[in-house]
């Protein structure tokens, strides 16, 4: 397996034992970059000139006797919602095009304290708005595993950049699935962490009581330990909660022991699932099973409005949000109007894209003086009865399992036609967002056509614990998470 297939606590051990050093690590993934990154379009910015020279500082320091952080000059991606000091951030939208954020994202300030080597910033549906990576404003990106299939959404470049060997792991955000459903359909893991676990600072807002930050990476040790780095309280986010951060690695024990694994009654009602989706499910159970854990059924009588609360809630928050995008204060300007109101229209007419107009004008509505109690207030009624089912479900149970898709990854174009369909692919990821849970995707096996699969696991409000010690026993009693795609 090349350097760059391997995931980062492996590397880092081989690099303090002297068999490799991180330049070696720097060129194979550089190497993977000229090689995929023509077919895949997994990046907007790429930063590849500076990987080698950060990779070579890490050597020196290390040489020098200093302990290094793990992930000290490892090529690591970043969604490009995240601001970056002096590189630019788009968010996928020509919006934003030559935006130059002057300051850094606290979770981007957290990895450059541990030696963060940022290989570039990757695609995304614009303004995250979207579940195939086909929003972006630069157009899409490709699926390593099949090229003519999508990546998922909207951290599909991040998740395609980690499965492909062109970053060695990435942060991507989660609104209603964003990290979890693309690395379902590239076999990565993705971990959503509980809402105020990770600071939203400096992460572009789209629906700021669902959006969450988290890690992107080829196994669940990586996902703990980067969770670690970038978990904790700031003052900078009002959200941001402020409980402590455990040593997330020491979860991945391999053993595990008697866990409470909750299903969901009725699954099936919210929607049709693929019945290669259903088997492979039925086989992650079995291997739970196998570890020692005990399935318990669990119900979630509010389940079913969840795709309606999302898609009024997401966004009317996406329509206030987006409302500093004026023309104004960052991006790009309309040119050769008459009037301001006309610079307004003119900077969004050409600056947005098709989804992003249609969730603020979704939003306006729901928000508008009119329709407030019957749209917006009364979802937000049913989100709290959601948040209920969740909290008596874990009474009973630790984790909750569930596909993360009901559909293995799609062909580009598929689903565009018609937004509903694209919609309904959240149907198992968003509820997390809606309670504020935390939840993890771990790769789940493969499709009769060799596209991958996911397992979702969810569990109480920052439990990350749980989660991460029952993917790690999951993970290990499977070999899903050691193939690698192949080459384009
Ligand atoms: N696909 C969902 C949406 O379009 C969720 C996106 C996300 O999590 N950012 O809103």
């Amino acid at each position: 397996m090349d350097l760059c297939d391997q995931p980062i606590h492996a590397l880092h051990r081989q690099r303090l034992e002297g068999a490799i050093s991180t330049a070696e690590i720097a060129r194979s993934v550089l190497q993977r970059i000229d090689a995929v990154e023509a077919r895949l379009h997994a990046f907007i910015t790429l930063n590849t000139d500076a990987v080698l020279p950060a990779a070579q500082a890490a050597d020196r320091r290390l040489a020098a006797g200093e302990t290094l952080s793990p992930i000290a000059g490892m090529p690591i991606a970043l969604k490009d919602i995240y601001v970056t000091r002096g590189m630019e951030t788009t968010c996928g939208s020509r919006i934003l095009q030559g935006f130059v954020p002057p300051y850094d994202a606290t979770a981007v300030e957290r990895l450059k304290a541990q030696g963060l080597n940022l290989v570039g910033k990757t695609n995304l549906d614009e303004f995250a708005m979207g579940s195939s990576t086909e929003n972006s404003a630069f157009g899409p990106t490709r699926n390593p595993w099949d090229t003519e299939r999508v990546p998922g959404g909207s951290s599909g470049g991040s998740a395609a950049a980690v499965a492909s060997g062109e970053a060695l792991a990435a942060l991507g955000t989660d609104t209603g699935g964003s990290i979890r459903q693309p690395a379902a359909f590239t076999s990565i893991v993705g971990l959503k962490p509980t809402y105020g676990r990770v600071s939203r600072y400096g992460m572009v807002a789209f629906a700021s009581s669902l959006d969450q930050g988290g890690p992107m990476a080829k196994d669940v040790r990586d996902a703990a330990l980067l969770l670690g780095i970038v978990a904790g309280h700031d003052p900078r986010d009002a959200t941001s909660r402020d409980v402590p951060v455990p040593d997330f690695t020491a979860c991945c024990r391999p053993e595990l022991g008697r866990l409470r694994v909750g299903v969901i009654r009725g699954l099936q009602a919210l929607g049709e699932i693929d019945p290669q989706v259903t088997a492979g499910f039925a086989a992650n159970l079995q291997t739970l099973r196998e570890l020692g854990a005990e399935i318990v059924e669990v119900d979630l009588p509010h389940l079913d409005y969840a795709i309606t609360v999302y898609y009024i809630l997401a966004p009317s928050e996406a329509s206030s949000n987006l409302g500093r995008y004026d023309g104004v204060r960052f991006g790009v300007r309309a040119k050769g109007v008459r009037s301001l109101q006309d610079m307004y229209e003119a900077t969004r007419e050409a600056g947005f894209g098709p989804e992003v107009k249609r969730r603020i004008m979704l939003g306006t509505f729901a928000l508008s003086a009119g329709y407030y109690d019957a749209y917006y207030n009364r979802a937000m009624l049913i989100r709290d009865l959601l948040r209920e089912d969740f909290r008596l479900a874990f009474e009973r149970v630790d984790v909750i399992a569930s596909p993360t898709s009901p559909v293995p990854p799609f062909k580009l174009g598929e689903r565009m036609a018609d937004p509903l369909q694209m919609y309904l692919i959240d149907a198992f990821t968003l509820p997390a967002n809606l309670a504020g849970l935390p939840g993890i995707s771990v790769p789940g096996g493969f499709t009769r056509e060799s596209l991958p699969l996911g397992l979702q696991l969810l569990a109480n409000h920052f439990r990350e614990d749980q989660l991460l010690h029952a993917a790690y026993a999951f993970e290990q009693a499977t070999t899903h998470h050691t193939r690698r795609p192949p080459l384009p």
